[in-house]
């Protein structure tokens, strides 16, 4: 069984842009390790969504930097080396005209930085390299000799979705982008996660409520053209998402809420929070990494998409964002929290009481009192936050709220409140209601 780090190692080099049979490659890597069925959306390059163009599949066999033949720089050593979609360019020039297509990161002498403007634009053609500091303040004055050879020609946008079907139509939309070329934790982390997070949804339910799709994206292009290939019917489908981002680097967990900050996505991805050992953080929209939510909350769409990452990190956007800076654990750590919002999901239900009055609780026939201690042995409320909710409960289980609102309410884990609540069930005290 491989790790979900084994999953990003094989890919993470491949030169990523984003119409380019190396993605595809990535795709295809990762599909590997799933049997999820999948469906590809493909999009001809030239193709214009409100403004937003498919970019021409592209390719680069050379990329070389001479002075007085020496070769200087090879650009074909790193995937980042050569801007993305970058056109060609062949000839001897100075120094200071070589300087204007060399683009370095100042807050990281030694790493090659990530230069990605162009996938956006492909209307814009431009020629450059991108390389360390180092090397570019080592550039003597001269004349310098130029071989950069790239390919563009017409091609397809691959958007690859995987789908579980559940038994409701209800869809909920886990999204990871696939670009970024020779990078590992932006996106590659959340793509693997999202494979492994498929497979355990596929271990530990039979069939699920929901369907639970998966998209591998190009970042921005790939869900506006995604979301815009959709039926109706499909789009009406989703009823809520998540974006997967930088899972693997060493930060805590950030959850970045959804436009509204307040559906029940919100809510959900909140209270699945309670159940992490680690310490984590929430956000507002787009107080964080920034990503597809915008193509998913636009208008027409409004599909609520919080995100969840690990951002920032020192590494972001150069080649310093590779296998170093992924930890196993972080990455397993970000799985169970996704699996922690996926088992609400599932188990979300009303709950109305069937008693009226109070329900002596500690008689052995319930046996569901939450001993709150004894005052005597120092240990009273030991169990604040489950107690609070004994107290409370009776009067909350009207039928009018859910397991996730009152986990969320009294700061319970959900597994906890669920198994409480399902032997009350299974006493005949309450009743779970779906809707
Ligand atoms: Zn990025």
């Amino acid at each position: 069984m491989s790790s979900i780090k084994d999953l990003i190692a094989e890919s993470y080099l491949l030169r990523r842009s984003y119409v380019a049979a190396d993605l595809v490659e990535a795709i295809n890597n990762l599909a590997k390790h799933t049997k999820v069925a999948y469906k590809d959306y493909t999009f001809k390059s030239g193709l214009e969504h409100n403004g937003w163009v498919v970019p021409s599949d592209w390719s680069v066999s050379e990329a070389k930097i001479y002075k007085d033949n020496t070769l200087i720089y090879d650009g074909m050593l790193h995937p980042l080396s050569v801007i993305t979609q970058s056109a060609s360019f062949t000839g001897k020039i100075t120094l200071q005209e070589l300087k204007k297509h060399l683009y370095f990161a100042p807050r990281k002498p030694h790493a090659i930085p990530f230069h990605f403007r162009l996938s956006y634009r492909p209307w814009q053609k431009e020629w450059g390299f991108c390389l360390p500091k180092n090397v570019f303040d080592s550039l003597a004055p001269g004349e310098y000799d130029v071989k950069l050879n790239t390919t563009e020609k017409p091609g397809e946008m691959v958007v690859r979705e995987f789908t579980i079907p559940g038994k409701s139509k209800e869809t909920i939309v886990f999204a990871a982008h696939i670009d970024h070329p020779g990078m590992c934790n932006d996106d590659l982390a959340g793509c693997a996660v999202g494979v492994s997070l498929l497979n355990a949804i596929k271990k530990q339910f039979k069939k699920t409520k929901y369907t639970y799709k998966l998209i591998l994206v190009q970042e921005i292009v790939g869900s506006v053209f995604y979301l815009n290939a959709l039926t109706t019917e499909e789009l009406k489908n989703i009823k809520y998402s998540l974006f997967l981002e930088m899972l693997g680097n060493d930060n805590t967990i950030n959850l970045q809420k959804s436009f509204l900050g307040n559906t029940y996505i919100d809510a959900v991805c909140t209270t699945a929070l309670n159940s992490l050992k680690n310490l984590y953080r929430v956000c507002s929209f787009r107080e964080s990494a920034g990503n597809d939510e915008i193509v998913f909350e636009a208008p027409g769409y409004e599909i609520p998409m919080p995100s969840i990452s690990r951002w920032p990190y020192d590494e972001y956007h150069t080649s310093d964002d590779n296998l170093e800076i992924i930890h196993e654990d972080k990455l397993q750590e970000s799985l169970e929290y996704l699996l922690n919002i996926v088992f609400i999901l599932e188990n979300d239900v009303y709950v109305k009481r069937t008693f009226t009055g109070i329900v002596s609780l500690a008689n052995p026939k319930y046996d569901l009192y939450i001993d709150p201690g004894q005052i005597f042995t120092g240990g009273l409320h030991q169990n604040n936050n489950a107690t609070q909710f004994q107290y409370m409960m009776p009067r909350l289980l009207d039928g009018t709220c859910k397991i996730s609102e009152l986990a969320q309410k009294f700061n319970l884990d959900f597994s906890w409140l669920f198994n409480y609540l399902n032997k009350m069930k299974e006493k005949g005290l309450v009743l779970f209601l779906e809707k």
